[in-house]
């Protein structure tokens, strides 16, 4: 059940449960400590008063000569002391035995029991209890707990007689100490128990606030399409403001990639238009206008123009779309010979001899990499066509592949050049000229769909290849790729 509940309810409870049980544990530790303290003390305090009342007691023999009543009466008020006849002499006490200090009560006692003196809350009780020297010892009686503690007095009486002292402290006031702090505990751990649910609750909050934004950000994003919007917890370098800024990373790429598609599909749709338009255009234009089979012919012509162009643009764009996504099953890498490919390949293309253009070739052989035959054929393939395509009237076309130094890591290289000497790129048109779609306008008459070299640096990036370009508008054009080597 606890499991479906939002984290931050599961964070306030646990805070709280964890909280009260501290709590409860320390504040038991503490009775406990307390009672025992409570206890020691009072056992202090029976022995101290006891001990103290010892040396309130002496005793004068008879042949000290006998006192006249009113000689007692005179030693009474003098000494505020007390006269009790005892063994024939007198035992002389101090008036401060009656005192009663910290709820001690003392009393004098005969060997056999009888109290001569004191007050003793227990004391009909107590008087047949024998006595041992400075014994303590607990005794129950009306649901009060006593502490007793004795003593024997040294007092020289005759014939060996002796006395006793007997202390007596009820625990009543520890017991009511404790119950007070256990009735408070009773109280206040319910209200620690709220207190830690606000406090929970507030932290928890807090501390996931920005969590409570990522998540409103991220499902606003995921419900409607606005892709732009961004995270903002504000600045931090926590955990948290981690995750966010990996978040808006990812929305970034995200719409990054959104808008690459939605150019391409848009480009795409652009790019098939022209065709389609000129091949509606001439259906509608020979249907309306009729003429002889050679009008007819031309149309075709112009049709079937249009439709190779089409088709060819529908191919590249699958093509180029396949090697987006997931070109790692689709193209697996092999070790294969790179020179024995660039070979077959710039010896069937010297064939063309397009614009009247020599092509020759300078292969170094046995240089091998790793990769996808099928996709490197592509690339070489369509740097040559395009060296073709923008070459001039009776140029040449120069085919280069040779091994190159290695590079900081330590891994020999292949440098693969196909240089021509046709029209040459404008400085502003070299970094556009790998974009999708992308054709300067005086290629447009020619041949080509605008992503022949899109696909080149594609397949450079899927064998991790360096590509460049070095051209000058009317010099000519060079396009290196620098493979790893195996
Ligand atoms: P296209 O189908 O138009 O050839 P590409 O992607 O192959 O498309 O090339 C994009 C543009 O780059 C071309 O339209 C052209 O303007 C320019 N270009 C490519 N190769 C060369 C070259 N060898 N010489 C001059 N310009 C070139």
């Amino acid at each position: 059940m606890i499991r479906n509940r939002s984290i931050k309810f599961k964070i306030t409870m646990w805070f709280t449960l964890g909280v009260t049980i501290i709590l409860s544990l320390a504040i038991l530790v503490a009775i406990m400590a307390s009672r025992s303290v409570l206890r020691t003390t009072i056992r202090n305090y029976l022995i101290s008063t006891v001990d103290n009342n010892y040396d309130m007691i002496e005793y004068i023999p008879a042949n000290d000569g006998s006192l006249t009543d009113q000689e007692k009466i005179d030693k009474r008020t003098e000494n505020h002391e007390i006269l009790i006849d005892y063994s024939g002499g007198y035992l002389l006490i101090d008036e401060d035995f009656m005192n009663i200090v910290n709820d001690v009560n003392t009393a004098l006692y005969t060997a056999d029991g009888t109290m001569l003196y004191g007050e003793n809350p227990l004391a009909r009780r107590t008087e047949n209890i024998p006595f041992t020297e400075s014994h303590i010892w607990n005794m129950a009686a009306n649901n009060v707990n006593y502490v007793l503690y004795d003593r024997k007095l040294n007092l020289d009486l005759p014939d060996d007689e002796t006395l006793w002292m007997r202390g007596i402290v009820p625990e009543t006031e520890s017991e009511k100490q404790l119950r007070d702090i256990s009735g408070l505990v009773i109280l206040i751990v319910p209200v620690i128990a709220v207190l830690s649910i606000m406090l929970g609750y507030f932290l928890s909050r807090r501390m996931l606030a920005p969590i409570s934004d990522m998540e409103k950000t991220a499902s606003s994003i995921s419900q409607g399409d606005d892709l732009s919007r961004r995270i903002d917890i504000g600045n931090g370098n926590d955990e948290l403001h981690k995750l966010a800024d990996d978040f808006n990373m990812m929305f970034e790429r995200l719409e990054e990639s959104f808008g690459r598609e939605r150019q391409f599909t848009s480009d795409a749709s652009h790019e098939l238009r022209t065709p389609m338009s000129v091949i509606m255009a001439q259906c509608e234009y020979t249907l309306e206008s009729g003429g002889d089979i050679s009008d007819y012919i031309e149309s075709l012509e112009t049709i079937h123009r249009q439709s190779l162009r089409m088709n060819g643009l529908i191919n590249d764009m699958l093509d180029y779309t396949r090697m987006d996504q997931g070109a790692e099953e689709k193209y697996p890498k092999y070790d294969f010979d790179l020179s024995v490919l660039t070979e077959r390949i710039s010896d069937s293309m010297a064939m063309l001899r397009t614009n009247d253009i020599t092509l020759t070739s300078d292969i170094e052989p046995g240089l091998h990499i790793n990769g996808n035959e099928r996709l490197v054929d592509r690339l070489i393939s369509n740097l040559i066509s395009n060296a073709y395509r923008y070459g001039k009237e009776g140029g040449t076309i120069k085919v280069k592949l040779s091994s190159c130094d290695a590079d900081d890591t330590g891994r020999p290289h292949v440098r693969l050049d196909v240089i021509d000497d046709g029209i040459g790129i404008d400085e502003g048109d070299l970094e556009k000229i790998f974009d999708r779609f992308y054709r300067k306008d005086s290629a447009r008459t020619e041949q080509g769909t605008g992503l022949g070299l899109a696909m080149v640096k594609k397949i450079a990036e899927i064998h991790e290849a360096e590509i460049f370009v070095d051209s000058a508008p009317g010099k000519g054009s060079t396009f290196t790729v620098i493979f790893e080597r195996m």
